[in-house]
């Protein structure tokens, strides 16, 4: 244990996503401070959790297990071991992410037949535009021609020599700062539907800059420019280019889905001394000061809220959640965290039979249509879904039969918008009818389906956002309060991220409040790697 082992303390933990349950986990490990944690779902993982519909797993959004940090890596081996047999030699894992490679040497093998393992998968990701499938990143060969057709091809290449040419000036919008980089056909044709669909706002309302803080993210858009712009680029930019997160292409990833290593992570929190509460809001925060003293939890089964009092108290519920229970002196934090923006998210599970192969991928796709994917980004303009996931690519486990196709569906829309709104039963007969619009199913096909709805599901940059030091001023004021987790800090974060920051509090814990501003450097220079348009 480290300078302090809290014998006695207890730490309130909201919520028991991969930053929660990280942060209660290390505190076990390495102080005897005890985790109380609160978690208002009725499962744990967050928005990394596994939802299961009549045996069929649904991963939200598709995660990859991936980090930079091998902390991280070594974390998620001690919890779920990589499968025997998943590597060539059974010695090492090579993952290939940022241009680079690097050997993943496990310490430990699980068995393959036990379900309690990670099994390491081949990203395939590509694009489905007018009804064909691009490869991703785009390439610029023989193929991407053959589906552009050439008119097309060299109306954007003379699209992009006239932006070249002639530059919106003063550049205010992210439609400015796209066009003046990728010419306006390349814009229209991947970038304007897209980026508005994923993010609910015109290109012409968000800035310049933040096209220019988030263009690093928008992978889709940015491999088709880059492989349009490229004949035109210097040496010095492909080589930046190929150190980019974009080009992961091996990840980690639990037999049964992602919510099996926080399952996991939970069990071992409760077996270590640690306690789970699902179906367990907090609603209240007391303070003395700028202290937290207790925390006040709902009971969701029955509505009873009881006080817990705490030494410190970890949270990853929203910043606009926290600061309201705060109720800070100045109202500037209050309205800056209540008007911070997010984008929701939308995903309906569709079991089908079979699927039509387009010409184009027939010879990539089994004898059920199943294309080869994890995900594909649909680039079609007359249907609202964003991006497909085929979960039997991600981990075959994670369907009940073998013989069926298990999709995800996705859509980026607005908690309360007219999407989100829709009766389950009709909002899956539309995402059915969509696949088939753009002829990927035949609805007679269809044999079963669901729906989840994720608020919150990215805390976006934008708006509000400028003044958000503020709040962030506010919440570090506090000796024992520690914000961590995606939004717990409103940060774009993945799980390793939020794990990372839960970490971080917990050394700091442990340190008696020194190196908390360690936290906010997690992550700080928007270097992530997942992926909604890749946005994401
Ligand atoms: C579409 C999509 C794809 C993604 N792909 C990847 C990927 O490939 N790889 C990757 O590593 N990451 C990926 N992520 C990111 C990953 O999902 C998150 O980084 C991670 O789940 C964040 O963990 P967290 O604990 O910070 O927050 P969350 O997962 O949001 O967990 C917070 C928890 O707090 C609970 N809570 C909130 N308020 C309260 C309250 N008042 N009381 C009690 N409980 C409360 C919530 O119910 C939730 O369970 C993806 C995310 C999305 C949306």
């Amino acid at each position: 244990m480290d300078s302090t082992d809290g014998r006695g303390k207890v730490a309130a933990v909201a919520g028991a996503g991969p930053a929660g349950l990280t942060a209660a986990l290390e505190l076990l490990r390495r102080s005897a401070i005890t985790p109380l944690v609160f978690e208002a779902d009725g499962q744990v993982g967050g928005i990394s959790k596994t939802v299961n519909y009549r045996g069929n797993r649904m991963d939200l959004g598709g995660h990859r297990f991936f980090s930079k940090s091998d902390w991280v890596m070594r974390w998620w081996q001690d919890i779920l071991p990589v499968a025997d047999g998943e590597t060539e030699t059974d010695a090492a894992v090579r993952m290939s992410y940022q241009g680079r490679s690097s050997d993943l040497v496990p310490s430990v093998f699980g068995p393959r037949s036990s379900d309690a393992v990670m099994l390491v998968r081949q990203r395939l990701s590509r694009i489905f535009h007018r009804r064909r499938y691009f490869d991703y990143p785009l390439k610029l060969n023989a193929s991407t021609l053959r589906n552009m057709g050439l008119v097309e091809t060299l109306r954007i290449g003379l699209s992009y020599g006239h932006a070249q040419l002639i530059h919106r000036s003063p550049e205010t919008s992210l439609e400015d700062f796209l066009v003046n980089r990728f010419g306006d056909r390349l814009y229209r044709t991947f970038f304007k539907d897209y980026t508005e669909k994923v993010w609910g706002v015109p290109c012409q309302e968000i800035s310049a800059e933040w096209g220019a803080q988030r263009i690093k993210g928008l992978s889709v858009t940015k491999a088709i420019a880059h492989a349009v712009a490229s004949p035109f680029r210097s040496q010095a930019d492909t080589a930046q280019k190929q150190t980019e997160t974009s080009l992961i292409e091996r990840f980690l990833y639990p037999k049964l889905g992602p919510g099996q290593m926080w399952e996991e992570v939970a069990h071992r929190v409760a077996a270590q001394g640690g306690s789970i509460h699902l179906r367990h809001r907090i609603v209240g925060v007391e303070r003395r000061g700028l202290a937290v003293t207790a925390v006040k939890v709902r009971d969701q089964a029955t509505g009873s809220v009881r006080r817990v009092p705490c030494d410190y108290f970890i949270s990853t519920m929203p910043v606009r959640d926290l600061t309201a229970m705060l109720e800070p002196e100045d109202a500037r934090i209050i309205r800056i965290s209540q008007q911070l923006p997010y984008r929701d998210f939308m995903t309906a599970g569709l079991l089908v039979r079979k699927m039509n192969s387009t010409s184009n991928q027939a010879n990539r796709s089994t004898e059920n249509g199943m294309p080869p994917d994890n995900w594909i980004y649909i680039q079609e303009p007359d249907v609202k879904i964003g991006r497909l996931q085929v979960f039997n690519n991600w981990s075959p486990a994670l369907v009940a039969d073998p013989a069926t196709i298990w999709l995800g569906l996705e859509y980026f829309c607005r908690e309360g918008d007219d999407l989100w709104s829709m009766e389950d039963g009709r909002f899956i007969d539309f995402a059915a009818r969509e696949l088939e619009k753009i002829s990927m199913i035949d609805r007679r096909d269809v044999l079963d389906g669901t729906v989840v709805r994720v608020p919150k599901a990215y805390p976006a940059y934008f708006g509000q956002y400028s003044e958000f030091d503020k709040v962030r001023a506010y919440l570090d004021a506090f000796s024992n309060l520690y914000p961590v987790g995606r939004n717990g800090m409103h940060r774009y974060n993945n799980q390793d991220h939020s794990m990372l920051a839960a970490n971080s509090a917990v050394n700091s814990i442990i340190n008696r409040g020194q190196g908390k501003s360690a936290i906010w450097d997690i992550n700080a220079d928007d270097d992530y790697h997942e992926e909604i348009d890749e946005v994401a």
